[in-house]
């Protein structure tokens, strides 16, 4: 098949830059997109950590973010054709556009950099606000904003995790953005491109419902991190989060291993399982059901071509209420020794302050009690450490009623947390979800006690930083694994007083506010 050069495609998909990158198959290593764009050097960074992803001679794109894999599976079940849509790299979009061009989709993460970690790190709010705007913003900036995309009359349309931070009429009319789809997207998106490109008026902005499991279409490409959807939604109903709205829905394991096929056939062999919590597949309510968790791994790890999985995320507390799972997991997938050292995922600890808890998010607690949190935390991650399990935990800084000594508990909950291989980052509250109303958290709002659990997470995180480093990119290409080794060992033994001792400045500055 010959490129579309110049007629172009009817339908473009494309992501922002930062996810159309398999990261080497480390796909945590995403979280840098989140970072300004000054703190380290972009030629190395996009060449190095994010290299982009591979393409077929059509120019359409092997692998993709598992968001515009779902629109585009959904397009073709919907009657679109595959000599219609096509997924492509958004550094050579200008190649698939032309006058047949009607619609470019763009997924992203984060448009504006104002999710909890970009907001963290990045300007204009975050600790290093100097260094400029977040990677993701930037290039999702620079994509959308290419007058060349809109010259032969197509439409932008934005869909993706972050879209609802283009709900604002004038952010997107800034940004050259006609229509966001906010929430789920595959039920609402096929008819509402069908619509553009007959030339009907559409509206600017259209809301998802929820996609039973029945109607989620099977993905027919590749994913970057060779991400398969395992259940959506979460159920436990955290006030500050967007799964908060949905509820939780396990997909068949049918379906789920067809995807997982479809990976390898596009050489992904690494598969992460994405759930918000992959211990709660086919869950009764709260409670796990093991026989479903267990048979889900055993059944990815067998087919042929499958040479690792692992979990995006998972629950402290479904690790407390199910002490032998995680081993019983790592045994399945195979983990222990030099090329599977470990099995990671992002985990909520949030903060030690049973108060906050019990006031923003009973529900992570399940089936125990807010109170218990601490001690919840405490045996989940020790639980994960005897089953070489590193849990890549969160805290939220400035959530609505956080007094000091909310955070003096959360202080003794990283103190208890030290002796445990893991990473632990403090975000900034955003205000999402039914929080939505309230103040966010900046680093204007920092004081002394905040100064102080940064440095207990910075000083956690150097712990931890240089053996995990090593054991995370034993697979990763040389020039790579160079790279990030060069710059953690850096971090470890150079950059690390330097960071304590601005953090004590900022602290002490604080102190004069
Ligand atoms: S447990 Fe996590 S995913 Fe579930 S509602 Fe709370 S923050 Fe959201």
């Amino acid at each position: 098949m010959v490129k579309m050069r110049g007629e172009g495609w009817k339908i473009v998909l494309t992501a922002e830059r930062c996810m159309m990158s398999d990261y080497h198959g480390s796909l945590f290593l995403g979280f840098c997109a989140c970072a300004p764009k000054k703190l380290w050097n972009s030629f190395a960074f996009f060449h190095f950590i994010c290299p982009k992803a591979p393409t077929y001679d059509n120019g359409k794109s092997k692998l993709a973010p598992y968001a515009t894999r779902k629109i585009e599976a959904s397009l073709l079940e919907y009657g679109f054709t595959e000599d219609e849509v096509a997924v492509v790299d958004p550094e050579s979009i200008r190649d698939y556009v032309g006058p047949k061009t009607k619609v470019i989709g763009v997924t992203s993460n984060d448009p504006l950099g104002r999710g909890p970690a970009t907001t963290t790190f990045s300007a204009p709010t975050g600790f290093f606000r100097d260094k400029g705007e977040a990677y993701d913003a930037w290039k999702f900036r620079e994509l959308v904003t290419d007058p060349y995309l809109k010259h032969w009359g197509a439409k932008i349309v934005v869909g993706g995790p972050g879209s609802w931070q283009l709900e604002d009429d004038k952010e997107r009319r800034r940004l050259n953005v006609d229509v966001v789809v906010i929430g789920e997207g595959e039920n609402v998106t096929p008819p509402l491109f069908e619509k553009i490109v007959k030339g009907e008026k559409v509206p600017e902005v259209v809301y998802g419902d929820i996609v039973e499991t029945e109607k989620m279409s099977k993905i027919r490409g590749g994913t970057v991190g060779g991400v398969v959807e395992v259940s959506r939604g979460c159920g436990r109903g955290c006030k500050f989060c967007i799964p908060t709205l949905l509820k939780l829905r396990s997909r068949p394991l049918e379906d789920i291993l067809e995807e997982v096929r479809v990976n390898v056939q596009a050489q992904q062999t690494q598969i992460t399982l994405h759930a918000e919590d992959i211990l709660r597949y086919k869950a009764n309510g709260i409670k796990v059901n093991r026989e479903a968790v267990t048979s889900l791994f055993e059944s990815v790890k067998k087919i042929e071509g499958v040479e690792n999985v692992g979990p995006s995320h998972f629950a402290l507390a479904s690790v407390a209420s199910q002490p032998k799972l995680l081993r019983e997991i790592s045994d399945i997938v195979g983990v222990g020794g030099r090329e599977k050292p470990w099995i990671a995922g992002q985990t909520g600890v949030e903060t030690g302050s049973p108060k906050l808890i019990e006031r923003h998010m009973p529900g992570k607690a399940l089936p125990f009690k807010p109170k218990e949190w601490p001690d919840v935390v405490e045996q989940a991650f020790g639980i994960c450490m005897d089953s070489d399990w590193v849990p890549c935990g969160t805290l939220i800084l400035g959530l609505p009623g956080e007094e000091e000594e909310d955070i003096l508990k959360t202080i003794e909950l990283m103190d208890r947390l030290k002796n445990y291989k893991s990473l632990i980052v403090p975000l900034f509250f955003v205000p999402i979800g039914s929080l939505k109303k309230e103040k966010r958290f900046t680093v204007d709002d920092m004081k002394e006690y905040h100064w102080d659990l940064m440095l207990k997470c910075w000083d956690h995180g150097m712990r931890w930083a240089e053996e995990l480093a090593k054991e995370y990119v034993v697979k990763m290409p040389f020039l790579a694994k160079t790279f990030v080794l060069s710059f953690i060992t850096w971090v470890v033994k150079f950059a690390d007083k330097r960071a304590r001792k601005n953090i004590v400045k900022l602290k002490e500055k604080s102190l004069k506010r």
